[in-house]
């Protein structure tokens, strides 16, 4: 064994697997060409957000467009944020609001499909066998900083004015040797493995965003962490696994992804994996004393779904304003085909907004007039009554 051989071993005895192992288990779909495979990855720290529910509309009905496949990953690696019944809250969620999933989580405790887990708590062996052959191949490495160390050097680029984090000369363990690593070991200090980045500030990059547009930033030359000291990856590193062994075509997520996209691309490439499509959706704004902002979970009552269903709007009302905001073209296609279900209108990712529709909750009480309009007096009546029962039981 060479050196990169005997330190992956060092690091990661239990595991004897290699990523080809993983590449044959999960093999290619076989979908017809064109078909879009896309995702939500929800963290069960919560109640569905409004634009999770975004999210989502817009990953299904590019899916349905394409006669592809829309699946559900849950992203639970961060169990102190995690909340009983979170994931439940979100699938149910979805399925109230008539977003039918393909594959992964289909019910709070159930999933289904060829390329699961469809959890991340439980794929730790698929993320440490990849990153033990990345370590073989010298392309990651120990790094045992204490928090207290990360945080000295964090304050040092400060006040030199230089860029934070860990690259170049402060990255301080990247050229650590085996017996340094394993003496290190035995004295029982923990460690993350982070990746050896080969990027340059001074490199940019450009990818074509399917919903932005041509972006251009700098490389990363970050060597950022891929698994955490107790072996469960971070975002960025299950990413690239997940999304890659389970054969995403388009990582459509939130906007506030965009400025990790550099890491995500070198992962790919080093991975050896085809990088998926990007398209990062802006978020759904509101007007706060004639200033236009996100809105936010903690302020705005109706950041939750639950609001909605709450305040008595139907599902389909909302689903039908959420695609007036999703595509600038659906209102033409609804004057055109008043009753036809949305799901037929042909959604095309270039024709969403770029800098975030704002919340208008008069278009959505128009919208929502419509559709009640068009619902069969035995329809309104279910739905009101199934309302007063949830919330209102003396009315
Ligand atoms: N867990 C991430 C989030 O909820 C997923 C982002 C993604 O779709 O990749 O923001």
């Amino acid at each position: 064994m060479n050196e990169n051989e005997l330190l992956a071993q060092l690091l990661l005895p239990d595991i004897d697997k290699t990523p080809d192992y993983f590449e044959k288990m999960y093999p290619e779909r076989e979908l017809k060409d064109g078909a879009r495979v896309t995702r939500i990855a929800p963290s069960p720290t919560g109640y569905l957000h409004l634009g999770t529910l975004f999210t989502s509309l817009v990953n299904r009905i590019t899916a349905t467009t394409s006669s592809g496949v829309f699946f559900t990953r849950i992203e639970d690696t961060d169990k102190k944020r995690e909340v009983t019944g979170g994931i439940e809250d979100i699938i149910e969620g979805l399925k109230r609001f008539g977003i039918t999933i393909d594959e992964g989580f289909i019910s709070g405790d159930e999933e289904s499909g060829d390329y699961g887990p469809y959890q991340q708590s439980r794929r730790a062996e698929i993320y440490q066998t990849y990153v033990k052959d990345l370590i073989k191949k010298g392309l990651a490495y120990p790094c045992f900083c204490t928090a207290e160390e990360l945080d000295n050097v964090r304050k040092e680029q400060e006040s030199k004015k230089e860029r934070t984090g860990y690259h170049g000369e402060y990255a301080k363990h990247r050229n650590i040797t085996y017996n340094e690593a394993k003496a290190l070991i035995d004295e029982g200090k923990p460690f993350v493995i982070r990746l050896k980045s080969s990027g340059s500030e001074e490199n940019r990059i450009t990818f074509e965003d399917t919903i932005k547009g041509k972006i251009e930033m700098p490389q990363n030359d970050e060597d950022f962490v891929l698994l955490k000291s107790d072996g469960i990856p971070t975002y960025h590193f299950a990413h690239a696994i997940d999304d890659h062994l389970m054969h995403t075509t388009h990582v459509l997520r939130g906007d506030e992804w965009i400025s990790s996209v550099p890491k995500h691309i070198e992962l790919f490439k080093i991975l050896g994996f085809k990088v998926p499509k990007y398209g990062h959706v802006s978020p759904i704004m509101k007007l706060d004393n004639g200033a236009k902002r996100k809105i936010s979970k903690r302020k705005d009552p109706e950041a939750a779904v639950h609001f909605f269903a709450e305040q008595g709007y139907p599902a389909e009302s909302v689903i039908e304003y959420l695609m007036t905001i999703a595509a600038s073209d659906f209102e033409d296609w609804r004057r055109a085909n008043p009753t036809e279900d949305y799901r037929k209108f042909k959604f095309n990712l270039k024709k969403m907004s770029v800098s975030g529709a704002l919340f208008d909750e008069n278009k959505l009480n128009d919208v929502s007039k419509i559709k009640i309009s068009q619902m069969t007096s035995d329809e309104v009546y279910e739905k009101l009554t199934a309302w007063a029962k949830e919330f209102d039981v003396e009315f």
